[in-house]
């Protein structure tokens, strides 16, 4: 019998709350559910928000009472905000995170490079912020309490899974003991250790690196700006690096690379974290300012994923899916464009309008993503922990070089988590004027944002559905077209950039042309399809109704008609 701990977790800056488990004598027999998503971590939780917004019930199981222990993901990205936007809690992260868009890397103690990350005007968000991921936790949280087919269980563990042709038995336990939970489709979003991978008898492919590092929270006052600080071969730790980040609530992160043999257990020993972190301190001058220790855990990077994100009923997404470093801030933000690019299909095909074929694009589309990240985090991990003397050797050269050379110096900044484009795409449309286009988001690209006033943006006014995006009139014909896909219950939003508006859908006035500029336009008339992730499906220099309807059929189904 399942019996999660009642007791709040212990943390100095994040008060713990324990709900009720949700036991089944309380609830009767259980009805085939159209979703069940396994795991309420950040993943878990926005995939079940997107499913939802698209009209299709969903169960979350959730095995505690209460949400991840320790900091863990700190760092959202500009895209992760929109995903976030897009279900409703950015605005939450933004009063409680940190932004920030630089970083300084040191060798030795001197500094050898200064990144900073684009910042456009048009962007409502900035390039990174900060904000412990207890707190995205219960903000997604809330969100799924205030969306009435989102069904939340505490304390429900899964420990079974018997796949048939059209639908999956989970088996549940509880604090009163297990209960059958049919459903059509199961999300497996249950993290790094997944228990579906292992029920399903799934292997991970890829590498994992020998450096260990530890990951410490501390309280206390640094009068620093919030930027990331990188130090290579510092002298306290030397051959090593270090990392720190400023959190919200006072807390700093510093992560250090431990030397080769050192066991968790001596690392996360008392003495051993109390010396090395003031020796951290010490180094960049604040030897002796008061600290206490929050949380520490120790970390070691993987660069890993299932080669298929879907297995018969089964979907695979975040860390169940894969392992990624953390350096690049990649684990969960990473994890919530898998969620977005899952929901929208999830709920089209639970409510019956895109066929299942459509669900094989997204395992094409994420897969061909954590390949694409693991090749950039691996290039990254290497740097940071060269995994052989070779590999050191070089690095250590790009160190000692960039003491002089200014061109080396940009080496020091890996590639932060960014999203994927679907290039290749089975969604995207295989004969529109892609190539026309001198400028503005690509076919399979996500979308530019465009302030449009004080505080409003391009991209907020998106619904959920598929967008068209008109610069200029809108032809009669394709608004008749737009009318016979909402006639079938497809969520087509047209908004008319720019001109006067036919008065019939929405206009947003783009005096400035900032929104022409920033998406390209080349004359009156261009048009772009976006699809429910806001992926560009098809763009057109000259939109037609028959233009329209072949990219319609091809974005839902994945099949050119
Ligand atoms: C120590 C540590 C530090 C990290 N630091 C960073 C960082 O600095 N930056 C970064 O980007 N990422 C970091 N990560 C990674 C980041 O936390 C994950 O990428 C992110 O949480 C992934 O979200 P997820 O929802 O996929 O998985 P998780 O957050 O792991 O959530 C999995 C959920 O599944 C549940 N579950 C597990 N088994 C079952 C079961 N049998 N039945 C039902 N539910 C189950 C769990 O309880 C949990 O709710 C860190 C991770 C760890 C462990």
């Amino acid at each position: 019998m399942h019996q999660p701990s009642t007791e709040p977790r212990r943390s100095i800056y994040y008060d713990y709350q324990v709900h009720a488990p949700w036991c089944p004598s309380a609830h009767g027999a259980q009805t085939q559910k159209p979703v069940v998503v396994v795991g309420a971590g950040p993943v878990g939780l926005v995939t079940a928000l997107e499913v939802a917004r698209h009209g299709v019930p969903v169960v979350v199981l959730a095995p505690e009472l209460q949400v991840s222990e320790g900091s863990r993901a700190i760092v959202f990205t500009r895209r992760s905000m929109e995903i976030l936007q897009q279900v409703g809690v950015a605005e939450r992260v933004t009063q409680n995170g940190l932004p920030w868009r630089h970083g300084n890397s040191y060798f030795r103690d001197q500094r050898v490079f200064r990144m900073e990350a684009p910042h456009d005007d048009n962007d409502r968000f900035w390039p990174m912020i900060n904000l412990q991921q207890q707190y995205v936790e219960e903000f997604l949280l809330d969100a799924c309490a205030a969306q009435p087919l989102i069904e939340l269980r505490w304390g429900n563990r899964v420990t079974d899974l018997v796949q048939h042709p059209d639908h999956a038995v989970l088996t549940v336990d509880t604090p009163e003991g297990p209960y059958a939970l049919p459903s059509t489709w199961v999300v497996a979003a249950d993290g790094a250790r997944s228990t579906l991978r292992s029920l399903l008898d799934l292997r991970l492919e890829g590498a994992s690196y020998e450096g260990r590092f530890v990951i410490a929270d501390i309280r206390i006052d640094l009068p620093l700006p919030t930027e990331r600080l990188a130090y290579f071969d510092p002298p306290w730790n030397p051959q090593n690096t270090v990392l720190m980040h400023r959190e919200p609530r006072g807390i700093w992160r510093i992560d250090y690379q431990l030397p080769e043999g050192e066991t968790p257990e001596q690392a996360l020993s008392p003495e051993s974290l109390k010396a090395r972190i003031n020796a951290q301190l010490a180094m960049i001058g604040f030897a002796g300012v008061p600290w206490e220790m929050d949380w520490s855990s120790v970390y070691s990077a993987r660069t890993l994923t299932l080669p298929d994100y879907r297995c018969g009923r089964t979907l695979f997404v975040g860390d169940a899916a894969h392992l990624l470093p953390i350096f690049g801030v990649r684990g969960a933000n990473t994890g919530f464009q898998d969620a977005q690019a899952l929901g929208w299909r999830l709920g089209l095909v639970g409510r019956g309008l895109a066929p299942e074929s459509l669900l094989a694009s997204y395992t094409e589309e994420r897969v061909a993503a954590a390949r694409e990240i693991i090749d950039e985090a691996g290039k990254s991990t290497r740097f940071m922990t060269p995994p052989s003397r070779g590999f050191r050797l070089l690095r250590d050269a790009v160190l000692s070089l960039s003491l002089t050379e200014a061109f080396v110096r940009p080496l020091y900044h890996w590639r932060t988590s960014r999203p994927h484009e679907y290039t290749h795409s089975s969604l995207s449309a295989q004969d529109d004027d892609n190539a026309l286009f001198a400028a503005g988001p690509a076919r399979g690209a996500p979308p530019a944002n465009v302030r449009l006033g004080p505080d409003d943006f391009l991209l907020d006014h998106l619904g959920g559905g598929y967008a068209l995006l008109v610069f200029g009139a809108l032809d009669p014909q394709v608004r008749a077209e737009v009318q016979a896909w909402r006639a079938r219950g497809l969520l087509v939003q047209v908004l008319q950039l720019g001109g006067a508006g036919d008065g019939h859908e929405a206009h947003l006035p783009d005096p400035e042309g900032r929104a022409r500029s920033r998406w390209g336009v080349p004359q009156d008339g261009a048009a772009y399809l976006l699809r429910p992730d806001q992926h560009v499906a098809a763009r057109w220099v000259r939109l037609d109704a028959h233009r329209l309807r072949a990219a319609l059929n091809q974005a839902t189904t994945g099949v050119a008609a």
